[in-house]
C-alpha cells in the first residue's frame, strides 16, 4: 500500500486489560507510532511520509500513553526511591523500563513534579535515556523510559571488576556527548552522575539516565534540603553548599571513570571497614586533594584526562566539549573498539535475559 494511504481499520482483539499487574491508576488507551504504522486500540494505520519522519522507534503521541497497555515482565532493578521493571507493550511487542517512584507530596508540588518530567520527556539525543511519558498517581511517579537491556555501568563494573582504558575511552566518549547535550542544548544539571545512572545495551551504546530526577526529589520528599542518594560522586561546592554549576557534573564524571579503571573507588576510608559515616567521606571529598589516577598504573593521557576532571575549583575543570578532544579519547579513534562484544561478552546476567 502507498505511503500515506489510509489503511483499512484493523480492528484488533485485545486481552482485556491487566492492569493489577501494574498499577490500578490508568486506564485510558494509547498510541504507538512504530516505524510508518500507528496503533492504538482501534486499531492500525500507516502514516504518511511526513508524519513516518520521528526518529525515535516508537513515539507517543497525544500524551496518550498507559499504563495498561503494558504487561509487567520482570523486576530489573531497584534504587533508593523505587522499583524498575521490564514491561512489554501489549500491541507492538516493544520492551520498556518503568521506573516507579512512591513519595508523599503535597497536591501542589504535582504541577512543578510534571514540568520537570517534561525536560526529560523532550529530549532527543542518542546518548540520552528516553523517557516517553510520566505519570502521577496516588502517592507514585511511574516514569516509561527506553529499555537498555546492559544494565548499567555499576551492574557490568561488578561483573568485570574493573575497565580497561580503550573500552573507557569509548565509553566515555559517549557519555561526553550526552553530558554535552544536557548541558549545551538542555541546560541542564545531571546532578546524579554515578555508574548506575550510565546504562548500556547490547549495541555497545551508552546512555545517560536520571538526569533532572534528582531535582525534583529534594523538594517533593516532603524533607526539604534532603539529599536521597549517594554523596560519593558530589562535587566539593556542591557539598559544602556553595553555587554550583555544569562543571560540577564533570567531577562526578572524573570519579565514576577513576573508579572504573581502578575497579574501587577512588576515596577510601581511614580506617577498615569503610566510611564511619557520609559525613566523614563528605569532609574528606572538601578538605583533602583531589583524587588521581596513579601514573605507574595508566597512560598519562588518562592521567591528564582525570585529571582536567577532578579539579577541587571548578573552574580549573574542562568542560564536556573541550573532554571530547582531549588525547584520551581521541587517541583509540583510529583503532576498532567493539563495544558492543566486550559488553555482551561479559557474561549472560544481561538485564534482558
Ligand atoms: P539510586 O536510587 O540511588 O539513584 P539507582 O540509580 O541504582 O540508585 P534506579 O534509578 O531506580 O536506582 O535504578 C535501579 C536499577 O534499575 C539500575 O541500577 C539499573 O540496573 C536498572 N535500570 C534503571 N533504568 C533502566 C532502564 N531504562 N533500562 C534497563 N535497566 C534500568
Ligand atoms: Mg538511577
Amino acid at each position: 500500500m502507498k505511503k500515506g494511504a489510509l489503511a483499512p481499520v484493523l480492528k484488533l482483539n485485545l486481552p482485556p486489560s491487566d492492569e493489577a499487574s501494574l498499577s490500578n491508576f490508568l486506564t485510558e488507551s494509547g498510541t504507538f507510532k512504530d516505524g510508518d504504522l500507528l496503533v492504538n486500540k482501534d486499531g492500525v494505520r500507516i502514516l504518511s511520509e511526513s508524519e513516518a519522519e520521528v526518529p525515535a522507534l516508537i513515539q507517543p503521541l497525544d500524551n496518550q500513553l498507559s499504563l495498561a497497555d503494558f504487561d509487567a515482565i520482570k523486576v530489573i532493578g531497584k534504587g533508593n526511591g523505587g522499583i524498575v521493571r521490564l514491561v512489554q507493550h501489549k500491541w507492538t511487542g516493544q520492551f520498556f523500563a518503568l521506573k516507579v517512584i512512591q513519595m508523599n507530596i503535597e497536591e501542589s508540588a504535582r504541577k512543578n513534579i510534571a514540568q520537570e518530567l517534561k525536560i526529560n520527556q523532550s529530549s532527543q539525543c542518542p546518548y540520552v535515556v528516553v523517557c516517553y511519558q510520566s505519570f502521577y498517581d496516588n502517592g507514585a511517579i511511574s516514569i516509561i523510559l527506553e529499555y537498555m537491556d546492559g544494565g548499567s555501568l555499576a551492574d557490568f563494573l561488578k561483573k568485570v571488576n574493573m575497565i580497561p582504558e580503550s573500552f573507557l575511552a569509548a565509553i566515555c566518549k559517549q557519555v561526553l556527548k550526552g553530558l554535552w547535550y544536557l548541558h549545551h542544548e538542555k541546560h541542564i544539571i545531571h546532578r546524579d552522575l554515578k555508574p548506575s545512572n550510565l546504562l548500556i545495551n547490547h549495541r555497545g551504546e551508552v546512555k545517560i539516565t536520571d538526569f533532572g530526577v534528582s531535582a525534583i526529589l529534594p523538594s517533593t520528599s516532603g524533607q526539604a534540603n534532603t539529599f536521597v542518594g549517594t554523596y560519593n560522586y558530589m562535587s566539593p561546592e556542591r557539598i559544602s553548599g556553595s553555587n554550583y554549576g555544569y562543571k560540577s557534573d564533570i567531577w562526578s564524571l572524573g570519579l565514576v571513570f577513576l573508579e572504573c579503571a581502578m575497579g574501587q573507588f577512588p576515596y577510601s576510608s581511614p580506617q577498615p571497614g569503610g566510611w564511619a559515616n557520609v559525613y566523614e567521606l563528605m569532609v574528606s571529598i572538601v578538605d583533602h586533594p583531589a583524587p588521581h589516577a596513579p601514573s605507574d598504573q595508566f597512560s598519562p593521557e588518562f592521567c591528564s584526562f582525570i585529571s582536567s576532571c577532578l579539579q577541587k575549583d571548578p573552574k580549573d575543570r574542562l568542560s564536556a566539549n573541550e573532554l571530547m578532544a582531549h588525547p584520551f579519547i581521541t587517541k583509540y579513534d583510529n583503532q576498532d573498539v567493539d563495544l558492543a562484544l566486550y559488553f555482551t561478552g561479559a557474561g549472560p546476567s544481561l538485564a534482558a535475559f
